[in-house]
């Protein structure tokens, strides 16, 4: 890979002269729509490759080149035109940032992203870092099915690739379901875990720079239903700082044992006995994060953009005690009803410390994720009870 950037932002491109820096991310998504915002925010160029023509982010990029992320000649294209590339989405294949690697700095690199895209090589690089995560076991052949460990149930199988959201899940609960789920995921490689009992989620959100300098959010606590985030909350409240410390510790091992850089997302379970196990991670911003846009000094996005372009991380401040509800495609249906009708974002808007963010994306569905509210508040107590308003209003659970 060639040396890191160290420009200063708007300067002129160091392999084009001609232009300003540009940074290009992989995937037209939200994520890379908040990274494209604080990326323009600091005087850079913008390039994304997404195969929508209405991905939230191609709409405000400088520039978005429309194609499917394996198309050789629009990989080709991207790296001409950008100074350093990222990702905001796991599923890309491996290849294509290799290839881009080649030519221009790739962070993550392709290696790092090929661990975080298949469950098993996933856990496989927790337990090589030293970190625990629940007991599992793969699942690849009609023999496999055999020979799975009957402790392991109650349990849930995951397809190994391209879940998200809770999607390519199936709950098992006696030995002679497992086939019955493993067919219904399409009998594709799939882990089983060990269903456990839960007293909390908590995430790590950390950046880590080519010279393997880190820095974090503070930690967050994620609330999820139906597979999905529904509420985070900083600072996550009452978490012994012992586990907080033994979260971070590992989280740090994680990325150090890839040589990881750029911004990384550990996902952790605490269980009830109180003892911590990762659940899996993201090589980019996460959900779990999109809380420090306003309620600290520097957001992962901020962070993605500096380790990119080669500037100094600096540790995020939290100036706000916050909470994040995400706004899924739901609250655009009444129960029962299929003719979308837009929530009431005039009442919202009005609540004190109240952050809209929406995505752009024109078609609400059910359990898509149009946009999140983050509620800042002076005290924990006001960010909570303003929060708890925020989802009355808007016809979210209480939590
Ligand atoms: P996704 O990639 O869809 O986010 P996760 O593996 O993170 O998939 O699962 C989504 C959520 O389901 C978790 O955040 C947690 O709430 C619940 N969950 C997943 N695995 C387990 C498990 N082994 N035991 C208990 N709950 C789990
Ligand atoms: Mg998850």
């Amino acid at each position: 890979m060639p040396e890191p950037l160290m420009l200063p932002p708007g300067a002129p491109s160091a392999r084009d002269a001609a232009r300003a820096v540009t940074l290009g991310v992989l995937g037209g998504g939200q994520l890379g729509r908040m990274f494209v915002h604080a990326a323009q925010t600091l005087g850079f160029r913008t390039v994304v490759l997404d195969p929508d023509p209405a991905s939230p982010a191609g709409l405000v990029a400088h520039r978005h080149l429309c194609a499917a992320y394996d198309d050789v000649q629009a990989l080709d294209e991207l790296a001409a035109a950008c100074d350093a590339v990222t990702t905001e989405f796991e599923n890309v294949p491996a290849q294509s940032l290799h290839r881009l690697a080649g030519v221009l700095p790739v962070a993550p690199s392709g290696d790092a992203v090929a661990v975080c895209q298949h469950r098993a090589r996933e856990k496989a690089h927790f337990a090589r870092s030293g970190v625990r995560c629940v007991p599992w076991a793969l699942l690849e052949s009609g023999a496999d099915l055999a020979g799975i460990d009957a402790s392991l149930l109650p349990g849930i199988l995951k397809t190994a690739t391209l879940g998200y959201d809770g999607k390519g899940q199936v709950r098992v609960e006696q030995p002679q379901d497992l086939g019955a789920a493993w067919a219904a995921l399409g009998r594709v490689p799939c882990v089983l875990e060990r269903r456990v009992a839960l007293q909390r989620e908590i995430s790590v959100v950390l950046a880590r720079d080519r010279a393997g300098r880190c820095v974090h959010l503070p930690l967050q606590q994620n609330l999820h239903r139906d597979g999905i985030l529904a509420v985070t909350e900083v600072p996550a409240p009452d978490l012994p700082g012992a586990v907080a410390a033994q979260a971070l510790e590992a989280a740090e091992a994680v990325a150090a044992a890839l040589d990881y850089v750029g911004v990384l997302c550990v996902e952790f379970f605490l269980l009830e006995d109180g003892t911590l196990c990762a659940n899996e991670m993201a090589p980019r911003p996460h959900n779990s994060g999109h809380h420090s846009i306003d309620a600290c000094d520097l957001s992962q996005f901020d962070l993605q953009v500096r380790v990119l372009a080669g500037l100094p991380l600096v540790s995020p401040r939290l100036h706000s005690p916050a909470l994040m509800l995400n706004l899924l495609g739901d609250l655009w249906f009444a129960a029962g009803d299929h003719t979308p009708r837009t929530p009431c974002w005039d009442r919202v808007a009005g609540l004190p410390g109240a952050h809209l963010h929406l995505y752009g994306k024109a078609e609400p569905r059910r359990g898509r994720k149009m946009g999140h509210l983050t509620i800042t508040g002076a005290s924990v107590a006001q960010a909570r009870a303003v929060a708890a308003e925020a989802a009355s209003l808007l016809g979210i659970a209480p939590f």
